[in-house]
């Protein structure tokens, strides 16, 4: 028989935070073995509860949620997202302006399919989130990694975007805080890359999902509300700040210079009619967590859950001999490099499967976020202290081999 192959659309696309490794753990957990994860951002597991007022609205509003609802979202969730906007200091947003998704997730996805050309560029960050990447390949484009600078707290290398743009380049992605690094841009940064996108007219793909995950009293700007004449589709959910990434609740904000970008935003729509509507019950979850209590602040302030889980991670983490790592400033991870004249790693994938397999802590290697050499490995700081101590003993056992090989 013919065998069946996947699609050559999927031979540029990868996602390594869910892969071969993650399996191999499957794996062992069937088998009966304990492994601590600290792999995926998935606070529900870990315990963090959704507030229990979204919950509850949820519950009530479900017999009220059975239908299609208009393709771009309901009216008062969008309109909850608009205030949000305002708050966030984005001009000019209308109800219009705003999509509703199941998660962040479906709506990057949109955001780059409906503005790629086979052969068109977008820049987009090293290390990365990467479901940008696998969002550029899969529709068509090229992904251009620019780097971020590890000696500089993580902060985008101007020179490198401004050097890796061509004519072919439609879009810069920003992820602000930052997944994998924890980086949170100040304003200057933000500056300087609305100059390059303006100078070049590029789209401004802004991912914000852990804007409200901040440590230390940090505070976080959008870049969409640095400019009015550069188009910005600025990205958010509930997935993390309401600790809700299975309701599937996110939205997408087109700012700026939209009168040049009608075309784009009639294929947006298009693609936003094509899948229906995002769910409804996770619509009504938006509405509810906007105007409530923000919550998130009790766990990231002084005394908080994650505050603490942070600190003794990177304590515990740097600590390791040939172990650095940036303190993260926002969101849920640490992205600590190994210095390869103590660990001469050939194959990062391996060494986290090596990892697994010895001491049952799972993590994602570096280079499953693009990052462009073998020495980083990213850490998930959501396990209670018990067992991020347990994790990093094991972790330093394990290091400790590996130096003596
Ligand atoms: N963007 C970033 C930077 C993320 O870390 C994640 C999930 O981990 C997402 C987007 C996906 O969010 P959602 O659950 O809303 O699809």
């Amino acid at each position: 028989m013919r065998p069946i192959q996947k699609s050559q659309k999927l031979a540029d696309v990868c996602y390594d935070i869910r892969g071969p490794v993650l399996e191999k753990a499957k794996q062992m957990e069937d088998e009966g073995h304990k492994i601590i994860k600290l792999n995926i951002g998935n606070l529900a597991v870990f315990n963090f509860d959704p507030p229990d007022e979204i919950v509850q609205d949820m519950i009530r509003n479900m017999q009220g949620a059975a239908g299609y609802t208009d393709s771009k979202g309901m009216f008062a969730p969008r309109k909850a997202i608009m205030h949000y906007s305002q708050e966030k200091h984005i001009h000019g947003v209308t109800i219009e302006d705003i999509y509703i998704g199941n998660g962040a997730s479906e709506l990057i996805v949109m955001g780059m399919n409906a503005l790629l050309n086979s052969g068109d560029e977008v820049l987009v960050p090293a290390p990365d989130y990467p479901l940008w990447t696998a969002a550029v390949s899969l529709s068509g484009g090229k992904p251009v990694h620019y780097v971020c600078d590890e000696s500089a707290g993580w902060m985008p290398d101007m020179d490198d975007i401004r050097a890796k743009i061509t004519p072919n380049t439609k879009a810069i992605v920003i992820i602000n805080p930052n997944n994998p690094t924890g980086a949170l841009y100040p304003r200057e940064v933000l500056e300087q890359l609305v100059e390059i996108a303006r100078q070049h007219q590029l789209v401004v793909f802004a991912d914000e999902i852990y804007d409200k995950t901040l440590y230390d009293g940090e505070e976080h700007i959008s870049i969409a509300s640095l400019a009015d004449d550069v188009l910005f589709v600025t990205l958010n959910g509930l997935s993390k700040n309401y600790r809700s990434c299975g309701y599937r609740a996110g939205w997408m904000i087109v700012s700026g210079e939209k009168r040049h970008a009608r075309d784009y935003i009639e294929g947006l729509n298009m693609l936003a009619s094509m899948r229906l509507c995002a769910n409804a019950p996770g619509q009504f979850a938006i509405q509810t967590a906007l105007g409530g209590y923000q919550s998130i602040q009790d766990l990231v302030g002084p005394g908080g859950r994650l505050l603490k889980q942070r600190d003794l991670a990177h304590k515990l983490l740097t600590e390791i001999p040939g172990v650095s790592c940036v303190k993260p400033k926002a969101a849920l991870y640490m992205f600590p490099k190994l210095d390869p004249e103590i660990y001469p790693i050939a194959d990062d994938q391996e060494f986290i499967r090596e990892l697994l397999i010895e001491q049952r802590v799972l993590l994602v290697q570096g280079t499953g976020f693009n990052w462009i050499k073998p020495d980083h490995f990213r850490v998930v700081f959501l396990p209670n202290t018990d067992d991020l101590t347990e994790a990093f003993g094991r972790i330093s056992h394990f290091l400790e081999a590996y130096r003596k090989r």
